[in-house]
């Protein structure tokens, strides 16, 4: 019974869970291959950085993937080059309020996760989040992370939310064994950050004895806290043991 995790980059993930292999939140598009988010303080076209694997490799991943695991559809999680390369019969996992969309991108087998899913011998569980404050949290959309229950491990992948009474809620409820979190401080010119800053991931770790890791860091123009700025808040508050900043093609295997 193993469960192992593989940051790609940014929020995209593989997860390999006694065989079966999940992609979370793909994003497979070259590095510059889409314009820059709008409205940051800078204008670099993203990805910023390539995938950590050749196309080739690339290619034999996305055969061996069993399913996909979408948090939201951003083009930051599901973009072009994901809708494109990942075969249309793929079972597809993701939020009821993106059901629809992605059906009408040409996926056959896409199952909304509402509340729980079981798939294979994997339970599936929404989780709620906030993907900013105010007006721009709304215009951002609903999100979703999930937890992934196999044997004893739980784990939590928060997706794109700041640190609220979501992600409180849903470490009470789902008790994870472990953490991921979207981090990067996004921000827009004007607004509250819409992704987990600095001090948010310490409020994460601060709340759960669960061990976390923080990606979605250094690959969109928009999210401004690199990993540097992670491993000093972290290391400032003693609190490497507990929170990790993996590399991209970094593993994790859960204990
Ligand atoms: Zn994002």
């Amino acid at each position: 019974m193993s469960f192992k995790v593989q940051l790609l980059r940014h929020a995209t993930l593989l997860l390999e869970i006694n065989g079966r292999r999940i992609l979370v939140d793909p994003m497979l598009g070259k590095k510059d291959s889409m314009d820059p988010v709008p409205n940051a303080s800078n204008s670099d076209r993203i990805p910023l950085v390539e995938l950590p694997i050749s196309d080739s490799g690339l290619e034999a991943l996305l055969y061996n993937t069993d399913a996909v695991l979408i948090t939201h559809t951003h083009r930051d999680h599901w973009d072009i080059a994901a809708q494109q390369k990942i075969p249309s019969d793929t079972t597809i996992l993701c939020q009821p309020a993106d059901e629809s969309l992605i059906k009408e991108q040409g996926f056959t087998h896409v199952k909304k996760v509402e509340p729980e899913l079981h798939w294979e011998d994997v339970v599936i569980h929404r989780t709620s989040g906030q993907h900013g404050t105010g007006e721009i949290g709304k215009l951002m959309g609903t999100v979703s992370g999930f937890v992934l229950v196999h044997g004893k491990h739980r784990l939590y992948i928060a997706g794109d939310t700041i640190w609220c009474k979501d992600v409180e809620d849903a470490i009470n409820t789902h008790q994870p064994t472990h953490i991921i979190v979207n981090g990067g401080g996004a921000q827009f010119v004007q607004g509250d950050p819409i992704t987990m800053t600095t001090d948010d991931v310490l409020q994460v770790a601060k709340f759960t004895k669960a061990p976390v890791a923080v990606v979605h860091l250094e690959t969109v123009n928009h999210c401004h806290q690199k990993r540097p700025d992670f491993k000093k808040a972290i290391a400032d508050n003693k609190l490497s043991s507990r929170i990790a900043v993996p590399e991209d093609g970094g593993w994790w295997e859960l204990q």
